[in-house]
């Protein structure tokens, strides 16, 4: 059985830094990442057997658990008729209309294959549908690796941004505003500068790449009503949120009602798919009724349809959403006491089944209080916790995930290791 050492030694000799997305690779809290052979339930397994309570799930899809008996079924059914066929399959009306049925703002809605082509053709459509170039973005917030949403604030209060990454020309990013997140004020400056240029605003409406950070109360209608006063299209992106803190997503939970809102992770139930949806009359600007033009090979794929739908019906159980808010609150408030009695200076947030942990003495508001968590601390944190068999994303700046089978035994588990773990933070 080869361990998790020799994997990432083999790894990196094929695959660049030895994974296929940045943070897999541990590189902020040092390590060996663990290569996972399987997963069930709340745990996953790694390559030398080892087994951790997981709080990563996928990075948000596995809300039923991993490897939901009734998911699998459906992959196995949908995949013995064919894997992909490039023409259109009644399946994907039936998750299309399971969307439009969830998520009042949502009249229409495409299908594409990951978070990252929903963010990047919303924002292409508002572009086409307002006839504007500039787009509002907030610091902290990840809306994917598209070129234009790569971007990291400038230095004053309203600047445009400087690329985050190597090979994208300062050009691409140059109609890219970068505002501070639950800063209003911010918003309402930038639209009277340049409120005519303005396409859209781009938000997670509850951040979940910055930790989690809620929108203060006030913000996301100021958004909302900025953008209905300067003829721009509000962009929610759900990836992380949608049915993840409640069945409507942030929208839901704050009856803000966005123009166009972009989903992936738990509509996939794990299997790659995205999706972006709204107004009507601005979805008829996609090709091949409007101008704007979108397309994928594998998009609507009839197995990851299948996932999705199953889940989607899955998370309708009555009370789900109650359940999963309670089990994760029990997470939280268990962190939070076991931190006070050690002496740590600590906080955790939670909505739904989405939570934040932060190394520091209140729940930060905005990206610059979330940069000031003691790494250092959650390093020691995320490593104690991971030799106790419980693995939580290898990031001070993660959210976390609770799935419905994590249960009070698995959380119970978890705080009896956080006891032991937080002693040595301090
Ligand atoms: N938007 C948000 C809010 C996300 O959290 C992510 C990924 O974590 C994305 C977009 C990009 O999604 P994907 O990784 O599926 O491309």
């Amino acid at each position: 059985m080869p361990s998790n050492q020799e994997l990432f030694e083999r790894a990196a000799r094929s695959i660049p830094g030895g994974v296929n997305s940045p943070v897999r690779a541990f590189g902020s809290v040092g390590g060996t990442p663990r290569f996972i052979a399987r997963a069930q339930g709340p745990y996953i397994h790694d390559a030398e057997g080892t087994r951790y309570i997981d709080y990563i799930g996928s990075w948000g899809p596995a809300i039923l658990g991993h490897a939901h008996p009734e998911v699998i079924r459906a992959v196995q059914e949908a995949a013995v008729n064919g894997l992909s066929f490039g023409a259109p399959t009644e399946a994907e009306i039936d998750i299309a209309e399971a969307l439009i049925r969830r998520i009042p703002s949502i009249e229409q809605v495409r299908l594409v294959s990951s978070g990252t082509e929903a963010t990047m053709s919303a924002i292409r459509l508002a572009r086409g549908f307002t006839g504007r170039s500039k787009i509002v973005k907030f610091e902290g917030c990840y809306h994917g690796h598209a070129d234009s949403l790569l971007v990291k604030a400038g230095s004053g209060l309203l600047t445009f941004g400087n690329p985050t990454s190597a090979g994208v020309p300062p050009e691409f990013v140059a109609h890219t505003l970068v505002l501070e997140y639950n800063n209003l004020d911010a918003v309402a400056q930038a639209f009277e500068q340049h409120g005519n240029e303005i396409a859209c605003i781009i938000v997670e409406p509850f951040a979940g790449n910055m930790n989690l950070v809620k929108a203060a109360p006030g913000f996301l209608e100021g958004l909302r009503e900025l953008c209905t006063r300067h003829g721009a299209v509000l962009v929610f992106d759900e990836v992380m949120t949608g049915l993840r803190v409640g069945p409507q997503g942030v929208q839901g939970l704050t009856g803000v009602t966005p123009d166009l809102t972009t989903l992936a992770k738990i509509i996939g139930g794990g299997m790659p798919v995205g999706a972006f949806g709204g107004r009507a009359d601005i979805m008829a600007r996609i090709a091949p009724v409007g101008d704007v033009y979108q397309a994928g090979t594998l998009s609507g794929n009839p197995v990851a349809v299948a996932a999705g739908l199953t889940t989607l019906r899955l998370l309708e159980a009555p009370g789900f959403y109650e359940q999963l808010a309670i089990q994760t609150r029990k997470l939280t408030d268990g962190l939070q006491a076991r931190a006070q009695a050690a002496g740590v200076p600590f906080c955790a947030d939670a909505v739904g089944g989405m939570f934040g942990l932060y190394f520091r003495d209140s729940i930060p508001t905005r990206y610059a209080e979330v940069s000031q968590c003691d790494t250092q601390a959650f390093n020691r944190f995320f490593h104690g916790m991971l030799d106790h068999g419980v693995h939580f994303a290898p990031s001070a700046f993660e959210a976390g995930f609770v799935s419905a089978t994590h249960d009070d035994g698995v959380i119970q588990h978890t705080l009896d290791a956080a006891e032991d773990v937080f002693e040595t933070v301090r």
